[in-house]
């Protein structure tokens, strides 16, 4: 994470030097503005708070009657709660769920973190933001095909990568995977992330979801104090070692809950799923915006 930021020029604007780049053309806007104009909903004009909220295992584990409680209080903080999913899915899956799940409330978040970090797109209209994928793209540039045969030696994959979208990703049978043999597979220049004993992702160098939110955030201009993110598997630790507020909920996976004790700032929720979230808010002090929850 902090190696894209190592050809920083401290004396541009905010933004440039992150993983997002410099951006080209209207320079001179605020970044928050220039993020804005390529976004087909508007952002809430006063933000009081910034949440991230992984997808499986987070904001859709609940019972429906919970979920719909929890998607119609969303709904309702629209204008001022900023709204960000962060999740493994590609866009295409984002699509779907926010098809199936509008049944229940759910509404198209602001922003969309999608492919473990390496997307980045308009919550509504789901197209992708160019200035935020063209210099993870560069990272990725030549390393697929560096480690797709190394991958197809390895045991314990699915035959072909689930998602391409600036990663590869993989199903895994956690009991055939030798995991000891992703160094060998690292030593490209690339990341693996196991999560969940279900998926492989490998990734661009330092991108994940930890590494893209904060590239977000100095697009957004907003104190790191009105952001609270979610999640419940291995890889959301990225988006907890940011040192961003963060509620790991009651049903993380088992190594998730191991790297605890090293994340100063995450708080260990009883509640799983949404429910989790909400008592996450509650502990990090917003509790005021859940007074109208239905
Ligand atoms: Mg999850």
């Amino acid at each position: 994470m902090q190696g894209q930021r190592a050809d920083a020029d401290p004396g541009v604007e905010p933004g440039a030097g992150s993983v997002w780049g410099p951006g080209t053309d209207d320079r001179r806007r605020a970044p928050r503005t220039r993020l804005q104009r390529h976004l087909a909903a508007p952002l809430p004009s006063s933000i009081e708070l910034v949440l991230v909220t992984d997808l499986d295992g987070t904001l859709l584990e609940g019972s429906v009657p919970t979920r719909r409680r929890v998607y119609r209080w969303l709904a309702c903080q629209r204008h001022r709660v900023l709204q960000v999913f962060s999740t493994g899915r590609d866009l295409r899956s984002v699509a779907r769920l926010l098809s199936a799940e509008a049944a229940l409330g759910l509404h198209p978040p602001h922003l969309v973190i999608g492919d473990v970090g390496c997307t980045v797109a308009c919550g509504a209209s789901l197209t992708p933001l160019a200035l935020a994928l063209e210099p993870i793209e560069a990272l990725w540039r030549g390393r697929a095909e560096k480690v797709l045969p190394l991958l197809a030696l390895v045991p314990g994959l699915s035959p072909q990568p689930l998602s391409t979208d600036r990663r590869l990703a993989y199903g895994i049978d956690p009991l055939r995977l030798d995991t000891s043999r992703l160094a060998a597979i690292e030593a490209h220049g690339v990341d693996c992330l196991v999560s969940g004993d279900k998926y492989l992702d490998v990734l661009p160098p330092g991108v994940n979801k930890g590494s893209t939110l904060l590239g977000l955030l100095e697009w957004l201009e907003l104190e790191p104090a009105r952001v609270v993110t979610a999640g419940d598997s291995l890889n959301d630790l990225a988006m907890f070692e940011t040192g961003l507020q963060s509620v790991m909920v009651g049903n993380a996976e088992p190594g998730l809950v191991r790297a605890l004790p090293g994340l100063a700032r995450t708080y260990r929720a009883r509640a799983h799923g949404c429910l989790g979230i909400l008592e996450g808010l509650r502990h990090f002090g917003f509790g005021h915006l859940l007074d109208g929850l239905p």
